[in-house]
């Protein structure tokens, strides 16, 4: 079967306000992104160039993607997502090409978001690029700095790329003119945890003694994704006793069974 080497979003259905935490970041990027895609001739007048490309780094399931589509939302951009570890893996040899097809498409289809996922895949630090698996993945990134080296910084084209491994990057990626604004997307803390807690249980029938800032309180160490996958099981619990209210006994067990086996401080307390 014909497998899409990237996918083109028009306009993903995600805001400002399915992020919980996080307000310092969004703000960064609103301002790097949005504030150039929609007002460049104040970096003209200012004198300054906005960032080509951000880099967003940190663990995976903390909101990196959320955040670069609530971006392309707000304003209102093609929003062009490429899996890069796809690229090395699944399409050989046409690593290169795809890249050319993504920035032509993103220059037709402007303003544009491009989003590159887990950019490790291609960006890594590499010590020797000896074999031809190597070299292609090299081809591969050589050609990405080429088409950003290629454009404007007030064209209307942004790339936002993520990792999870800040640590291995190629620096050529980092250069001025390159992803020169780096955001940190770290767990959430106690605060941003509760603030994701209430957007995953917006549309959901909590009973009186659902407690979110007691959950927030008791699942340090949890992303994103695992206080989202705690809300869907306390519901599924619910479900399966024949109740459509959920309630704090619910969150407890859907706690245990989404942290169970992984080791988290709050492992022992629970
Ligand atoms: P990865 O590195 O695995 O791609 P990521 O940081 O891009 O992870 P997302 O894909 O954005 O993480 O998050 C996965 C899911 O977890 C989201 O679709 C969302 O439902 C939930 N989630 C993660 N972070 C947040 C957040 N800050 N606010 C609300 N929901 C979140």
């Amino acid at each position: 079967p014909y497998v899409q080497a990237f996918e083109v979003i028009e306009k993903p259905n995600i805001s400002y306000d399915d992020i919980g935490g996080l307000e310092q970041q969004i703000q960064e990027l609103r301002e790097a992104i949005e504030l150039p895609l929609k007002n460049p001739h104040i970096f003209k007048i200012l004198g300054i160039e906005p960032p080509k490309g951000v880099l967003l780094y940190g663990p995976p399931g903390c909101g990196k993607t959320l955040l670069a589509k609530a971006i392309a939302h707000e304003t209102n951009a093609t929003f062009i997502r490429l899996v890069a570890s796809e690229l090395a893996q699944k399409f050989i040899g046409e690593g290169a090409r795809i890249v050319r097809e993504v920035f032509e498409l993103a220059r037709k289809k402007a303003p544009s978001i491009i989003l590159i996922d887990e950019i490790d895949a291609i960006a890594a630090r590499r010590i020797d690029v000896g074999t031809s698996g190597e070299r292609e993945i090299h081809r591969t990134l050589t050609q990405l700095l080429a088409e950003m080296d290629g454009f404007n910084p007030l064209d209307n084209v942004k790339i936002i790329a993520t990792t999870n491994r800040l640590d291995i990057l190629d620096p050529a990626i980092l250069r001025p003119g390159r992803f020169d604004k780096i955001i940190e997307i770290p767990l959430p803390n106690t605060r941003g945890r509760y603030e994701i807690l209430k957007i995953h249980t917006r549309k959901m029938p909590l009973a009186e003694d659902v407690d979110l800032v007691k959950i927030a309180q008791i699942t340090e160490g949890a992303t994103g994704a695992d206080l989202k996958a705690i809300c869907v099981e306390a519901a599924l619990k619910a479900l399966r006793e024949n109740r459509f209210i959920v309630s704090m006994e619910d969150f407890n067990y859907a706690i245990k069974k989404v942290i169970k086996n992984r080791y988290r401080p709050y492992a022992q307390i629970l």
